[in-house]
């Protein structure tokens, strides 16, 4: 049974989306189905094939969706997973090469021992294509494993991807994509982009927690190595008997998400515009970043308070990222981004997939009311013109 809904959680207006998205009706729709079946993929009897069908059907989407070949589609319990195989799986024999705003599934993913380089961002949040090159061109004994993020979880800035994949194909490396955050919101192509592999994860498309997969490149079986080797499933590459209902929900997402994509860019853009009037600085203003996605700093107002304050009004945001702690924790991206003062300042509001404008509107006459509370503060306007 779910806790009873005493705390106002009901009608609390979601804007934090990049933490999780909402469930998708036609997501849980797929779910249910496939608890239905009582099979195991992994059993040649008529019940465990039907499951492996309804499974494979699911790799089928997940990689023709992103550009992979189904042999090539792993499916994990997340990103996390999916990120830390890949790390695992491709760090021996190579240095690793890994972004400043990385997610904390990829920084503190990488395997113990191993050669790690720290990729720096200018300040708007995208990595320096510069310092990238000439760390891949400095002779090294090892070839190099390039983890980036296609799009960050805190501010939404998008790197250079196609600069950078034409980098690591001059210099051999590995590129490794972190598009828990980009899939579903832009564009990811496995082959066509020129990534090794990528990860991604089903609920930040709408689709359940509990699912992911890691898409590695080729057109034949790639061997990589299990984080668990189990009963050999999925090629040998993850054991343990496949969430069926998961996947099969992540994949109803995923066309979901790339069929019928949210237009977040003008309500947002407006939505900002407002923010600004009432005194917010947004970090990674300077670059592509997500539609959905913004990271504002109220200089002067702790993030904690900011978000207690937003939550007593009925709005989910965050500060940064979501921790395992509920405490708000330092942010390591706007800190990368020569943002450390305003790192504790700063609250994420990301716009999910069934966000409603008038939504919107009151959160920004809100933001603009708690702008306004500021000592020294100039009040403003509320309100989204
Ligand atoms: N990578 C990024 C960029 C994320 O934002 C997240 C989750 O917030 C993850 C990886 C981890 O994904 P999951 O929650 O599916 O393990």
């Amino acid at each position: 049974m779910l806790p009873s809904p005493d705390d106002g959680a009901v009608n609390a207006v979601y804007l934090d989306a990049n933490a999780t998205e909402p469930l998708r009706p036609s997501a849980a729709t797929a779910m249910l189905e496939a608890a239905s079946l009582v099979g195991n993929p992994s059993s040649v009897h008529a019940q465990g094939r039907r499951a492996r069908a309804l499974l494979e059907e699911a790799r089928a989407v997940v990689a023709r969706r992103l550009d992979a070949d189904p042999l090539n589609c792993v499916f994990t319990s997340g990103g996390t997973e999916a990120n830390v195989q890949a790390l695992h799986g491709f760090a021996p024999g190579r240095r690793i090469l890994v972004g400043r705003t990385e997610h904390d599934a990829v920084r503190k993913g990488v395997p113990e021992g191993a050669l790690v380089e720290w990729l720096e961002v200018d300040s708007t949040g995208q990595v320096r294509l510069d310092l990238l090159e000439e760390t891949l061109a400095r002779p090294h004994a090892l070839p190099a494993l390039v983890c980036l993020m296609l799009a960050n979880n805190e501010t939404g800035v998008l790197h250079p991807i196609a600069e950078v994949a034409r980098l690591c194909a001059r210099y051999g490396a590995h590129l490794h994509g972190d598009a828990v955050q980009a899939v579903g919101r832009i564009d990811v192509a496995l082959h066509a982009q020129g990534f090794g592999s990528l990860a991604c994860s089903g609920h930040k498309l709408g689709g359940p927690k509990g699912a992911g997969a890691l898409l590695l490149a080729g057109p034949a079986p790639r061997a990589l190595a299990p984080l668990f080797v189990g009963g050999g499933q999925e090629q040998g590459r993850r054991g343990g008997t496949q969430a069926l209902p998961a996947i099969a929900g992540m994949a109803r997402a995923l066309e979901e998400a790339l069929d019928a994509p949210a237009d977040h860019a003008s309500l947002r853009d407006r939505f900002e515009k407002a923010a600004c009037q009432a005194g917010a600085i947004v970090c990674g203003a300077g670059a592509p970043r997500l539609a959905n996605t913004s990271c504002l700093a109220l200089p002067g107002l702790r993030a904690q308070g900011q978000l207690m304050r937003l939550d007593l009004e009925g709005f989910c945001v965050s500060a940064g990222s979501a921790c395992s702690s509920g405490k708000v924790a330092f942010s390591h991206v706007l800190e990368a981004m020569g943002l450390k003062d305003l790192a504790g300042q700063a609250i994420r509001v990301s716009l999910p997939w069934n966000v409603r404008q008038d939504d919107v509107e009151r959160f920004a006459a809100a933001y603009a009311r708690l702008a306004a509370g500021r000592a020294n503060a100039v009040p403003v306007a509320g309100g989204m013109a």
